[in-house]
């Protein structure tokens, strides 16, 4: 799986299996499609299905809800095949964190109605926290769902949302309680089809990511029914949030990790078959000192996310740690994937080369999830309580 690089520590034989059918998986039926949907800026919902068909949506998921029933590391290794072919468009990791916010929160009830439909592919899932006047301070969302009979009713606006046009199941981030702040926010799961007073903006004019479908949500008035609750209590969806944040920023790093080994190997393609003034670009010490720096920086980066994994599957993993994963490893891509550029010369400036899109795509990486001030706060704040 690592190519030039040394290999994930945890890796395993049934990993590696795992890994070698999504790397099939995603040459057959993604990369052929690539340019068309970055046209329509839309990986198709049929995709979703047929990864769902395949097993990749449900790795983690028990079987009792449609799933294999295997460790979260194996959805990392769809993440990193992902980063392999330097993939952005496909919103498999937001997916995968709305079934793990069911599995963790949701009752009986809602799992089994949910799980199975988000596994299968029939629904593909999206999380809508951020709104247009608010993003990283998330306890000033002004979404509400006030309680109406047996049921709520939601309004407000969200944007910068991942997977909208395809979403068939959106957790909304919403006060149930607005005195209340932090404590009055609850998770509301929308089933989109045929929600009355729920509008999907257009799609969003991004300087990268071209074939993720982000954009504005509105909800005027819908009624959603009172299971729609996340869990059987009002005021948690804070805590909730909290508790999910570690992984959705350690599958950020492993994406980072990925994205900078795909900038890597495509230079050396590159910087070996060029010429300038009659040698290699790769003979020149510049280009060898620039993609030596690389080469160490990912490996040692490597070795941190190895430790997040372990950390993750020992339920140790702090919200401090990930943060430090998150930030410091979407500076280093955002650092690897210039310089890579600048040994294309101007080719790398051309969209039809590779490392244009990953470039552009690593930008947002250091905003999402957490911009990476918010997370030097979180680690700061570590330190002030030690
Ligand atoms: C492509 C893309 C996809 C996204 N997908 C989703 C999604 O699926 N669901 C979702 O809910 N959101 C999504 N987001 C939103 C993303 O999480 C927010 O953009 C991010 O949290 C920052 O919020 P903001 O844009 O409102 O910026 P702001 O919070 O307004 O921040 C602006 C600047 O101020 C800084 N800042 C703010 N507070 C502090 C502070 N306390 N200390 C120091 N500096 C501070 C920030 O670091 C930043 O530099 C997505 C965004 C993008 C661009």
């Amino acid at each position: 799986m690592g190519g030039i690089m040394s290999e994930a520590a945890w890796l395993t034989d049934d990993h590696r299996a795992f890994g070698a059918t999504v790397r099939k998986f995603l040459d057959q039926d993604y990369e052929p499609h690539r340019d068309r949907w970055t046209q329509d800026r839309l990986v198709p919902h049929a995709f979703w299905e047929k990864a769902g068909a395949l097993g990749v949506l449900g790795a983690s998921i028990p079987v009792e809800y449609g799933g294999s029933g295997l460790p979260r590391t194996f959805d990392l290794v769809t993440y990193m095949e992902q980063g392999r072919i330097g993939d952005t468009g496909w919103g498999i990791t937001v997916h995968g964190i709305v079934q793990h916010y069911v599995l963790a929160f949701a009752t009986e009830e809602q799992k089994r109605a949910w799980l199975p439909k988000l596994t299968s592919g029939e629904w593909v899932g999206a999380i809508a926290m951020t709104e247009p006047g608010t993003g990283s301070d998330l306890q000033a969302v002004r979404t509400t769902a006030v309680r109406d009979g047996n049921g709520y009713r939601l309004n407000g606006r969200k944007t910068f949302i991942s997977n909208a046009a395809n979403a068939d199941f959106v957790i909304v981030v919403a006060k149930t309680d607005p005195s209340k702040g932090a404590k009055g926010i609850s998770l509301i799961a929308l089933e989109t089809r045929g929600a009355d007073g729920f509008e999907r903006g257009r799609k969003l004019d991004k300087i990268g990511m071209d074939r993720q479908d982000t954009m504005e949500l509105g909800f005027d008035d819908v009624r959603v029914p009172r299971m729609s609750l996340m869990g059987e209590e009002e005021g948690r969806g804070f805590y909730q949030l909290m508790g999910q944040l570690p992984w959705e920023r350690l599958t950020i790093s492993v994406g980072a990790l990925a994205a900078a080994r795909c900038a890597l190997d495509c230079t050396l393609d590159y910087v070996k078959n060029r010429k300038a003034f009659g040698q290699r670009l790769m003979d020149y010490q510049n280009t060898r000192f620039k993609l030596a720096e690389a080469k160490s920086e990912i490996e040692i980066f490597a070795a941190f996310v190895d430790r997040m994994v372990d950390e993750l599957e020992a339920g140790t993993l702090t919200a401090e740690r990930a943060a430090m994963g998150k930030w410091w490893g979407t500076e280093m891509q955002g650092r690897i994937v210039d310089a890579c550029l600048q040994l294309h010369g101007g080719y790398g400036y051309m969209n039809e080369y590779r490392i244009a899109e990953l470039y552009r795509d690593a930008r947002v990486q250091r905003i999402y999830g957490g911009t990476n001030e918010i997370m030097r706060e979180l680690i700061a704040r570590s330190l002030d309580r030690d």
